[in-house]
């Protein structure tokens, strides 16, 4: 098979004051379908999950890393997808293959729509909205213009061999009311479903959206999306070290390790008894 490769743009359509961001996740979605086993409409939501922590992390200047975590009443229970501003990404879901007839809102149902941004270690902000049977599109709009007030339309497409792309456009501070409208009005009309319009590459869907709005983009940055774990054995001995030094002896004593599979990227970190002694010295 052919290597595929992912790609985002980021830029402005200045006819509107409008920015947006265009992704192709494709390659790192797969990877996270390979590592947790995902199918059927968990894994659709994962990759929507990912693609919005990802125009949520990338619509800002500042580097941080957001999660939006989902958790509902419906048999997908929760699923989580992290990206930092350049599209590296990681993605959960509590259980990997419930299939729902591809009504994802069903299958994840009502209940809470939980973003989080860290910068770095440090968590910076965290913002909770209900989470309704509308769809997860839906819930991450309603969840912008509640929490940031900015007004955005975004779309994301997850084909059945596991593709991933999608786009958000969203206003800039002080852009009139009227160039708000007549953007909306002019994404109703648009003749491309959903499928037609991320078909090819960014490049034709950029020139899809450029038809249907009757302006030129500008393209301000580019890049390339992929899988990123960064869990590291330094972070699985912070872990050993959390649990203390009466938890940690007594797994050694009993297994003679301490073993700590990463639930992301299914990792297996091992640490023997010497190096387990040597975090308690
Ligand atoms: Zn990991």
């Amino acid at each position: 098979m052919k290597d595929y490769i992912d790609s985002y743009k980021i830029g402005l359509w200045e006819e509107y004051n409008f920015r947006f961001l265009l992704a192709d996740c494709t390659t790192a979605f797969r990877e996270v379908v390979r590592r947790q086993k995902l199918k059927n409409s968990s894994a659709i939501l994962v990759a929507k999950t990912m693609m919005g922590a990802f125009f949520l992390a990338g619509m800002v200047k500042e580097e941080t890393v957001v999660g939006i975590q989902l958790e509902g009443d419906g048999p997908i229970e929760r699923v989580m997808g992290y990206s930092d501003r350049i599209g590296r990404m990681r993605g959960l879901a509590r259980y990997p293959d419930i299939l729902s007839d591809n009504e994802i809102s069903r299958g994840i149902g009502k209940g809470i729509f939980r973003v989080t941004r860290w910068g770095g270690a440090r968590k910076l902000h965290q913002s909770i909205t209900k989470m309704e049977r509308v769809g997860f599109e839906n819930n991450l709009l309603n969840h912008i213009s509640e929490s940031d007030q900015l007004v955005s339309f975004l779309s994301i497409h997850v084909s059945e061999d596991f593709s991933c792309k999608g786009m958000i456009l969203q206003a800039l501070p002080f852009t009139p009311q009227i160039k708000i409208d007549e953007l909306m009005d002019r994404l109703r009309d648009i003749s491309y479903t959903t499928e037609e319009l991320f078909s090819g590459d960014l490049d034709s869907t950029l020139t899809k959206l450029e038809d249907t709005l009757k302006a030129n983009a500008l393209t301000l940055d580019a890049g390339i999306p992929e899988f990123y774990c960064g869990c590291s054995i330094e972070k699985i001995k912070n872990v050993i070290v959390s649990m203390g030094k009466e938890e940690s002896y007594s797994i050694l004593e009993e297994q003679g390790k301490i073993e700590i599979t990463c639930e992301f990227c299914n990792e297996i970190y091992e640490l023997d008894s010497e190096e387990v002694h040597l975090l308690f010295i």
